[in-house]
Parts: C-alpha cells; structure tokens; sequence
C-alpha cells in the first residue's frame, strides 16, 4: 500500500508528480494499492484552488488513485485521540513552557551555534494547574543508541538517539502538527512503504519512535532524489518547475509524454527511452531509482513530447490543437484541422506548434507576408505565381498526385528547380516560408481557397 501526500497550498509541481508516479507504479507492480490524501491540516496555506489543481493534474496524467482521497483536516480528532493514547502510555508528555521560554532556548542554541533539540523541564514534572496552555510532545529516546532506516533508496541512514527532539505533537489548540498526522493517516490507511521526496528524510526519524511507542508497524522509506535544473541547482521556477497544468496548457505537452518523462526522471530500464504505461507497471521497482538527484532536461521532453504527437490520434490532436487556434472553429473548420494534422503532426514538438503550424488554413485574405515569405515574393516569383494559377487551374481532379504533376511541369518549363517555384507558392498559400509538403497545403486548402491566394500575389 503506497500514498501520495500532497499539502495543497500550491499547484502539482513536477517533482510532485513524480513522487505520485512512483507511489503509482510501485504499487501496481507489486499488485498493491495507491492511496491519495490531501494534508489539509494547514488551514491557512490550503486552499480548494491548490486540491483542485492537483485532483486535476493527477487525472490528467493518469495517476489514478484507490478509492477516494482523504482529506486529513477531516480526522483531527483521530491525531488528538493516538496523542492521548501516548500521553496515557507514558510515550508523550504536556509541556507548558511559554513562548518567551522557548524563545530564549532557542537563542541559547544560536549562540551555541547548535540546532534547537527541545528537551522541556515538563518531560518529568507535573503542574501545578494542568489546565494552563499547553502542547504535548512526543517522549523522545534518550539513551545513547540511535535509530536505523534502511531505506530502499538512501540506503541504511542512521541518526543518534540525541539528535532527536521532543517534537511538538498537538498544539496548544488542540490541532495536530504534520509529524502526528502523518503517522497517524499513514498507519490507518494501511501504508505500508512510504515513498517520498528525501527533503523528508530528516522527518522519518522523527516519525518512527510514534509508530514505536504506538506499537505499530513500521513502514519501509524510500526517500527519492529531488530534481535539479539542467544546470545542477535545485529546482527552480527558472528551469521549469511549473504545475504540470502549465505543461498541459503553456507548452503543450501530452500527458503520455510527461508520463513517460517524469518516469525516466531518476529511474531507467536499460537504455529504454520509450516507456509505455504497461512496460511501467511491469518494470519498475525502486531498486532501479537512482541516488542522485536527476537533472531536469527540456530538450528531452520535448523530443518525447514530439514522439508522442506523432503516435497519437489524429481527431484526438486536433481537438487539443483547437483550443489553441485563437478563436472558437466551425464544423467545417474542425474537420479541416482533423484533415490537416496528418501533415503537420511530423513537425510538430507540442500542440502549440500544431495550432500555429494550422493557422494558415483559417486566415482571411489577403494574407499577410511575413518577413521571409514575402522575400520569397521578390524577383521572378509573382511571375512565376501567375503560370502557377494557369496550370493549377487547369487541373481536374484536385489531389496531391495531379497536383505536384502541375507544379513539376511549371518548374520544367520555366527551367527553375521545383524549390524555385515552389518557395513562392508556399508564400502565397501560408503567408511564412514554413509549412507541411507544399501539395499537402494545395490540397487541405482546396481548389478555390488555392487558385485565390495565388492570384492575389501575382505579378
Ligand atoms: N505533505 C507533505 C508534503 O507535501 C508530504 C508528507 C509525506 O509524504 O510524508 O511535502
């Protein structure tokens, strides 16, 4: 049994994803489950915005979670409920010291230049009123051994005994911190392998000697690598640390593509570049996730991406290239991208490539010339565009294969290279210098959208 843990207090990022991909994967390896729980304990930073972005994200790229998700606000009484079970177990303590208490400990280990391990005077003494403010903390060990992790990723990771605090567990509101939560939900819930980010490394030492003095089983960690930029610095927004919802709709980017891209992230198979679902779930454990943090590489995903696009559904493609056009399509113009993108599809990185390669078939004339189309006009060419309209005009059936015998034969008769008539003629149908295989753009515009761009540069 596997989760992903998200706290909504922004969008899915990328390395988020990944952690959920490798939650997903894992337990549909070993024929377990994936769970998804929101941690919402933090009331002022989680927001409806955040949980939908990221029920959406996930849906999008196909990690489908068991049964519902959870949400952890709604199981506060269940974290107060085990903190009082190990208040009664001897396993925790209520602490009254005051903020100006804790504050001047933790300026004692500023100037001591050593982090703040809270050991309060309340771990062995009662109070005088035990209704006065305060939270209760977990009973750390305190003799000299040290807690062992062997985890799946990082390896066996020990930690003395004396490193560990007396952490907070329910606040003096009543409200229970991440550390309880955490532990709580993921023994409920039946987790038992916790695969995460290693920013959280620190954390499970902190967490087992909870599930220890609860007497529950402990889970198996695996702590994986964080991302890095391509130029080895942590993951940034600079280097496209972007809710994948912008990937979806700033870089066009297919979810399959993303999916295989997030998987290559830290994990391999060989020198297997193309990964489907299936070969996935069939392949994938963690003893091939990798140590070290993975570098994040656009150029990579974007060759994926185009991968993808070219495997993928015409009429699929076009609807995501639609929503991209600029304006809402017709019936007509729907079934003119559909048409097109068997041409354009062998181009294209992303669906806004596709969109802006389709643009040509909606715009109105005259089409305006871009810089480069309309030096393909100069000289010769407008010339050689009127002997092109003679002869496509002349054509009676209008398909590719009648009209490149058009084309050819003006070429030859001018005594030009078809480059040289066909460069003018992609100017005058596209408007760029750009475009699908020029019988291609002939035929998706049709005989009279063809013959009047022509005319209306001709010398
Ligand atoms: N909610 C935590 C986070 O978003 C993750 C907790 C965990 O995986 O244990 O960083």
């Amino acid at each position: 049994m596997t989760r992903f843990a998200p706290s909504p207090t922004g969008y899915l990022h990328i390395g988020g994803a990944r952690t959920a991909l490798f939650n997903l994967l894992f337990a549909r390896h070993h024929g377990g489950k994936f769970l998804l729980r929101i941690e919402d304990t933090d009331r002022a930073r989680s927001t409806q915005g955040a949980i939908d972005a990221i029920l959406d994200g996930m849906r999008w790229l196909g990690l489908d979670w068991d049964g519902r998700e959870i949400y952890q606000f709604t199981r506060a009484d269940r974290h107060a409920a085990v903190a009082m079970e190990m208040l009664q177990k001897g396993a925790a303590y209520r602490c009254y010291l005051t903020q100006d208490e804790l504050a001047a400990m933790r300026e004692e280990a500023m100037a001591a230049k050593k982090p703040l391990r809270i050991r309060s005077p309340w771990r062995d003494r009662s109070p005088d009123d035990p209704s006065a403010p305060h939270v209760i903390r977990l009973k750390a060990p305190t003799d000299a051994g040290a807690i062992a992790i062997d985890d799946l990723v990082q390896g066996t990771v020990v930690v003395q005994n004396s490193e560990i605090d007396d952490l907070v567990l329910l606040r003096s509101d009543g409200t229970p911190t991440y550390m309880l939560a955490v532990v709580v939900d993921d023994h409920d819930m039946g987790v038992t392998h916790v695969i995460r980010g290693d920013d959280h490394l620190n954390n499970a030492f902190r967490q087992l000697p909870i599930y220890r003095a609860m007497g529950w089983p402990e889970p198996t960690y695996a702590h994986i690598s964080l991302i890095h930029g391509s130029d080895g610095a942590k993951l940034s927004k600079r280097h496209g640390a972007m809710g994948v919802d912008a990937y979806r709709d700033e870089l066009g980017i297919l979810p399959e593509a993303l999916f295989n891209y997030l998987l290559r992230l830290g994990w391999g198979h060989g020198d297997d570049e193309i990964i489907s679902r299936e070969q996935a779930i069939e392949w994938f454990d963690l003893d091939g996730v990798g140590k070290s943090p993975s570098r994040f590489d656009t150029k990579k995903l974007e060759n994926l991406n185009g991968h993808y696009i070219r495997a993928a559904d015409d009429a699929r493609l076009a609807d995501l290239a639609a929503l991209h056009l600029g304006f809402e399509p017709s019936v007509e113009q729907r079934e003119l991208l559909r048409r097109s993108i068997a041409s354009l599809k062998p181009r294209a990185a992303n669906i806004l490539d596709l969109a802006d390669a389709a643009g040509f078939l909606f715009r109105t004339r005259p089409l305006e010339m871009d810089e480069a189309a309309a030096a393909l006009l100069e000289g010769d060419a407008r010339a050689l565009l009127t002997r092109l309209h003679a002869a496509l005009d002349a054509v009676g059936h209008w398909d590719t294969e009648a009209l490149e015998t058009a084309v050819r034969e003006v070429a030859e008769a001018a005594g030009v290279k078809l480059g040289a008539v066909a460069q003018p003629l992609r100017a005058a149908l596209v408007g760029r210098k750009t475009s699908p295989g020029i019988f291609d753009v002939l035929d998706l515009l049709g005989r009279d959208e063809s013959l009047s761009r022509i005319a209306d540069q001709m010398a």
